[in-house]
């Protein structure tokens, strides 16, 4: 692998210099005020890119990684047995359904086929035949990073206000929350869970919560076994300041620069950049003559692409030749659609030109495994779009 090319994975994502300077940092007294004076700033910011409240309910930010971030939210709002609605539709809101039924609690899983969104309808149905409420939180998946599927939380949260079900609304945010737009407050969502390894920019290491004043007022009833992650000793510790353990500083201060570079930029013009380069690599993927997993133009995710192969041809073949002859990463299949696609991640750090040059090495290795595609034809669709959408100043990430 070369460090000179830039990643094509949907997570951990390329990081940008200064990012990577803000976290190598010499050691300070994390109990001190320039711990705080970093911190602060980082976990303000937090809030405005999940669309939280400028005062209302909390932000957590602890040494973990996303997965870590559903246990957390999970164990501090829920007791054993409490019945949870999730949707499986990919990887991630599989491994997220796991995770519930390792601590114990009771998932009703509502199937959906993998390309597919959240299924709001079904999920609707099911909570308004849930009379007597034994559902206490519903599990969305905002972005299937398996899949390349976005799906409603708006609609979501209508369905459950149309059901008139008092459930919390848990959100896996992790490959979406900086990248395309969030909003906890308009969307009603009661936790929302991010990492700081994709739209953040950052090495993987923390774990980002947003939680609503009712999340918050849940892990008081909650009796799902926690120590370590109990969010309490979190707020106690945060009212001063600091952390009830040691914090990884070096990462938080990466994550205020992180901050710093997204609202330089302005976090609509991150979303609309997000949205122009991933234009691009449906143009280039329409130009091969393939098609995206997601299974509708309102599914397709800005973060990431499930590529579908060919018939008789292995998705994951063109990760492995992309690595081995190129140095360069995409993301493979996972669970069910495992070898079906191959993935390309297009979030955080990156601009038009470095797309471009994903898109050509993906060529390179179509055409040398015959897969029948012409080389250069998806470039030159996404150059064409390129063109015709640059901004004659353009801001994009360092
Ligand atoms: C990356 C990712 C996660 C978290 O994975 P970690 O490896 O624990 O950070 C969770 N959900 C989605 C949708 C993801 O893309």
């Amino acid at each position: 692998m070369s460090f000179q090319n830039p990643v094509f994975i949907p997570g951990p994502t390329n990081m940008p210099e200064v990012i990577r300077k803000a976290c190598d940092m010499p050691t300070i007294d994390h109990r001190s005020p320039s711990f705080a004076q970093m911190f602060r700033p980082a976990a303000a910011g937090v809030r405005e890119v999940l669309g939280m409240s400028p005062t209302a309910g909390e932000v957590l930010i602890l040494p973990a990684t996303g997965t870590g971030g559903w246990e957390a939210a999970i164990t501090n709002t829920l007791s054993p047995g409490d019945r949870v609605l999730a949707a499986r539709h990919g990887m991630f809101s599989q491994r997220w359904i796991d995770l519930c039924r390792r601590h114990g609690l009771d998932v009703q899983v509502i199937e959906a086929p993998w390309g597919e969104g959240c299924p709001v309808q079904a999920m609707g149905e099911a909570l308004a035949a849930d009379r007597e409420h034994r559902i206490r939180a519903v599990l969305a998946t905002h972005n299937e990073t398996a899949t390349g599927v976005l799906s409603d939380i708006a609609g979501l949260r209508r369905a459950m206000d149309g059901a008139a079900h008092p459930a919390l609304l848990m959100v896996d945010g992790v490959s979406s929350i900086g990248s395309v737009p969030f909003e906890m407050v308009s969307w009603g969502v009661d936790i929302a869970v991010a990492g700081s390894q994709k739209g953040f920019m950052l090495p993987a290491g923390l774990a980002i919560l947003g939680l609503s004043p009712r999340a918050v007022k849940a892990m008081e009833g909650a009796n799902l076994r926690r120590a370590y992650f109990d969010l309490r000793d979190m707020l106690n510790s945060y009212s001063g300041g600091g952390y009830p353990f040691t914090p990884p500083v070096g990462l938080i201060n990466g994550l205020a620069v992180s901050i710093e570079m997204l609202k330089a930029e302005g976090l609509e013009n991150v979303y609309a950049r997000h949205h122009r380069i991933a234009e691009g690599v449906r143009r280039a993927i329409a130009a091969w003559g393939l098609r995206p997993c997601a299974a509708r133009p309102a599914l397709y995710s800005n973060t990431v692409t499930a590529v579908v192969a060919p018939e008789g041809f292995n998705g994951t073949d063109v990760v492995t030749l992309a690595a081995s002859k190129y140095g360069v990463a995409f993301g493979v299949g996972l669970g069910e659609v495992a070898g079906k696609v191959f993935r390309i991640g297009h979030l955080g750090s990156l601009t038009d030109v470095m797309m471009l040059s994903g898109l050509a090495t993906a060529e390179m290795c179509m055409a040398d495994l015959g897969w029948p595609v012409a080389p250069g034809s998806g470039v030159a669709a996404a150059q064409e779009y390129y063109r015709s959408t640059a901004l004659e100043e353009q801001r994009v990430a360092a």
